[in-house]
């Protein structure tokens, strides 16, 4: 990297000495920098997006962070909802893309979920040790690389935590101590598996032997942050590398004891490859949908009973009960999600065998799940692990359901009168209300 400018422990790259470009940064993010700055307020670009733009990968969401305060920033754009709790992150709303503005902060504690849960491993603390300087906010951040800041007012990129150092050479580093970090938010061990695989980045030293030594904390953590975590790397197109290195690093055992056991067994090789496979979705981007891909870490479990002849439909629904419960269970998912998992296993019964007539496609059809179990059947089938011809006679059938025909073609019923042809009935109806 080219020569920087040191202020005090910071390292600031001029415009001229860095790749990040405006034209990168989504208009929305620009425009609310542009008004957070126009109005006197510090406004810098922050987190996984300087990184992103840095390594020349286009960024999954942008983050902005302020010295403006929670109630001014929702002041100064009338599209701005306060989230979380005491309402403390402003997320400003541009159709469907949200651009999340936060205050600077000092307290080391992980971001709230979505809804407001957190994590109970730390307390929350009193609001006035909440806010912070930029400094105090870069530091309370997870690792080097997720600390740097993009300064809207002059275009320079400022890192108070070595990230810039660390993008170099390819390295996730944590901020300060790793066994420290790691106490405070264990959910830190499974993020930092998943930039490593994602950015194709080694994981520093201390930081590998404390997540091999503290892997069994991530129980501490709140499930709900975990589950997320899971359905991110899930559904990001990189799942494949991300579960491979959650099972070296042996997370994967403490996250998924189930999917850990497939992955030390003759069946590892179909579970890489449904991951590939959903990553290939993720991609081109047609991502499986939620319950497929919770159904992918239980299927190489499953799949045995689907092509074999005469397989025992009930002790096959048992065996689906046993194991989605257990993944229920363990991550807390929602009555919903855990029906529609154990749902898509039942449709996928169902598609392993030719079906029995037109009414059971329809109904086969309406139920829940059914459009993640046809996704996870062709996925399969791609793995040689699920009955091609039976699909073939299926999508076949919904297809001809989809665009209004019987699902399966009307044929005499041996010795008896044919029935009446259709395209006469259609003529005498449509003659009659003409
Ligand atoms: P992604 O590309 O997955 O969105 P990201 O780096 O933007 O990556 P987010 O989960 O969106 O990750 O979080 C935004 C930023 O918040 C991170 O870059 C990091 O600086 C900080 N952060 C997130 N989670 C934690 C945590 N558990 N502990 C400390 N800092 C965190
Ligand atoms: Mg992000």
């Amino acid at each position: 990297m080219p020569e920087v400018r040191e202020r005090e422990g910071v390292r600031v790259l001029e415009r001229s000495q860095h790749c990040l470009s405006r034209s990168e940064i989504s208009e929305n993010a620009l425009k609310v920098l542009y008004r957070l700055h126009r109005s006197g307020f510090t406004a810098y670009l922050v987190g996984g997006a300087v990184r992103d733009l840095l390594l020349r990968r286009r960024p999954k969401d942008f983050d902005v962070g302020t010295n403006a305060r929670p109630q001014q920033v929702r002041h100064l754009f009338r599209n701005a909802r306060l989230i979380g709790r005491r309402f403390r992150l402003a997320r400003v709303v541009f159709g469907n893309e949200v651009v999340e503005v936060a205050t600077f902060r000092r307290s080391p504690e992980p971001p709230e979920m979505e809804d407001g849960e957190t994590s109970d491993v730390l307390a929350p603390p009193s609001e006035s040790e909440e806010f912070g300087t930029p400094e105090e906010d870069a530091r309370r951040r997870d690792f080097t690389v997720n600390g740097l800041f993009y300064n809207i007012a002059d275009f320079t990129v400022i890192d108070y935590v070595g990230g810039l150092e660390d993008l170099e050479a390819g390295l996730i580093r944590t901020i300060g101590p790793a066994r420290e970090r790691i106490g405070e938010d264990p959910v830190r061990m499974m993020r930092a598996v998943e930039y490593g695989a994602r950015l194709g980045f080694r994981l520093d030293g201390p930081l590998e032997e404390a997540i091999g030594d503290m892997a069994a904390e991530i129980h501490r953590a709140a499930p709900a942050r975990i589950a997320y975590e899971l359905m991110e790397s899930l559904r990001g197109g990189q799942a494949l590398p991300i579960f491979q290195a959650f099972e070296r690093h042996g997370l994967l055992q403490q996250l998924l004891p189930e999917t850990a056991r497939t992955a030390a067994s003759p069946r590892a090789g179909l579970l890489w490859g449904l991951l590939g496979r959903a990553d290939a979705f993720a991609r081109a981007g047609s991502p499986l949908p939620e319950a497929a891909l919770w159904a992918a870490l239980l299927a190489p479990e499953l799949v045995g009973w689907l092509g074999a002849q005469g397989a025992d439909g009930s002790a096959f629904e048992r065996a689906v009960r046993d194991l989605t419960g257990a993944l229920a269970t363990r991550l807390v998912l929602s009555h919903h999600t855990a029906h529609l998992v154990r749902n898509t296993f039942l449709c996928l019964w169902r598609l392993a065998r030719p079906p029995r007539g037109g009414k059971f496609v329809l109904r086969t059809m309406r139920q829940e799940g059914f459009e993640a179990a046809l996704r996870l059947a062709q996925a399969l089938t791609e793995d040689g692990a699920f009955p091609r011809h039976s699909l073939s006679v299926w999508q076949e059938a919904i297809q001809r359901a989809r665009s209004g025909l019987p699902p399966v073609p009307e044929r005499p019923a041996p010795g008896r009168r044919r029935p009446r042809r259709r395209r006469g009935r259609r003529q005498n109806t449509a003659g009659g209300t003409a």
